[in-house]
């Protein structure tokens, strides 16, 4: 067990980090931050932060001999360099984890393994790739980087097999996606401590804009309702398969066949932003928990449900017309800039 007062590392500075800091601190903990540019929003919240790259092993190596234990907000991170932690602190979640979520074609193929149903899907490599690909699944579908996509970044939809022969492909691994006809979307959201305990939080109905999280809804409608069970039990086998510690989400499209895997991410996720309020115990403080063997936390409701929205770009900036309504909570990360489609807070409201 690690126990409150020891220092807990974060790989990542974005707002995950800054909310798993928030979290920790209220156990008692400290956390010490690393990530590569220099201002965080993590770190602000946080004891202490080096800036550094994920692949400088040594300047990894001296940042894990000053935590208990080290976790990270962010998967697109090197796996191999992160051998240089497991040196001095464990690493939870599990590497492999990571080198599972970062890859769309690994993550498929070990979800496939494992009984889950993704969409149609083929490695692409070249333009012949890609041809064949949409002659074999058809159109319209995705094409995707298989690294470093996130929030709708790294894709492009394919409506006609015209639009394939216009487009200069990219120079990196890419994967072709049926395009699914869902119903809606959803997401599981687990933890995991190391005595292999699950505990769920409620599924959250997902809205996306532009690839975006617009808004999370707790509880999701009927047709999502009936389809936790089956994705419940794949994320589950998952997280086993693992070995996983922490919190693990895994995004569903809900269709009339029943649920199809999107993706997984091996961390805390926007779709759970609502458990701050909404849960017993919410996912960050789960998350600390698990990875530091503390006992963990209710996931059951705290009110009948929850709707989280999204603060993208200047949308943040009506903070003032938000906080009119007494019953709103609303969370900025203290980012310094505003952008277009950047994540720079979200707004929780209570059904009661
Ligand atoms: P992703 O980053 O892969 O989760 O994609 C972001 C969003 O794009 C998803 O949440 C969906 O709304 C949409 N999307 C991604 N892949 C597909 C697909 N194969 N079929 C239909 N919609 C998709």
């Amino acid at each position: 067990m690690i126990p409150p007062g020891e220092t807990i590392g974060i790989l990542g500075g974005g707002q995950l980090g800054r909310m798993l800091a928030l979290a920790a601190a209220n156990l008692g903990y400290r956390c010490h931050v690393y990530a590569p540019e220099a201002d965080s929003v993590a770190a602000d919240v946080s004891a202490a932060f080096t800036q550094g790259h994920y692949d400088d092993q040594a300047a990894l190596a001296a940042f894990a001999a000053q935590c208990a234990v080290v976790t990270y907000e962010f998967e697109n991170v090197a796996a191999g360099p992160l051998a240089a932690i497991g040196e001095h602190a464990p690493l939870h979640p599990p590497v492999r984890a990571l080198e599972v979520a970062q890859d769309r074609v690994n993550e498929k193929s070990f979800v496939e393994a494992l009984g889950g149903r993704p969409a149609p899907w083929a490695q692409v490599d070249s333009a012949a790739d890609l041809a064949a690909a949409i002659a074999r699944i058809g159109a319209p579908g995705i094409l995707k980087t298989r690294r470093d996509g996130y929030d709708g970044k790294g894709q492009w939809r394919i409506m006609e097999p015209a639009d394939a022969a216009r487009l200069d492909l990219p120079a990196v691994p890419l994967i072709y996606e049926g395009f699914v006809r869902f119903e809606g979307e959803f997401s599981v959201i687990l933890v995991r401590d190391a005595a292999g305990d699950v505990r769920f939080w409620d599924s959250a109905r997902n809205e996306h804009e532009s690839g975006i999280l617009a808004r999370s809804t707790v509880p999701a409608p009927a047709f999502i309702a009936a389809q936790v069970e089956a994705a419940r039990a794949l994320a589950a086998n998952v997280a086993d398969a693992l070995d996983y510690v922490g919190v693990l989400t895994l995004e569903f499209f809900a269709t009339a066949d029943g649920p199809v895997f999107n993706e997984m991410a091996p961390r805390v996720h926007n779709s759970g932003h609502w458990t701050i309020e909404g849960a017993l115990v919410s996912q960050f403080e789960n998350h600390i928990r698990a990875i530091c063997a503390l006992p963990l936390g209710s996931t059951a409701l705290a009110a009948q449900g929850a709707v989280m929205d999204n603060l993208i770009g200047d949308a943040a900036c009506d903070w003032a017309q938000i906080l009119s309504d007494p019953a709103n909570h609303l969370h900025l990360y203290g980012k310094a800039a505003v952008r277009p489609g950047r994540k720079m807070g979200h707004v929780t409201r209570l059904i009661l």
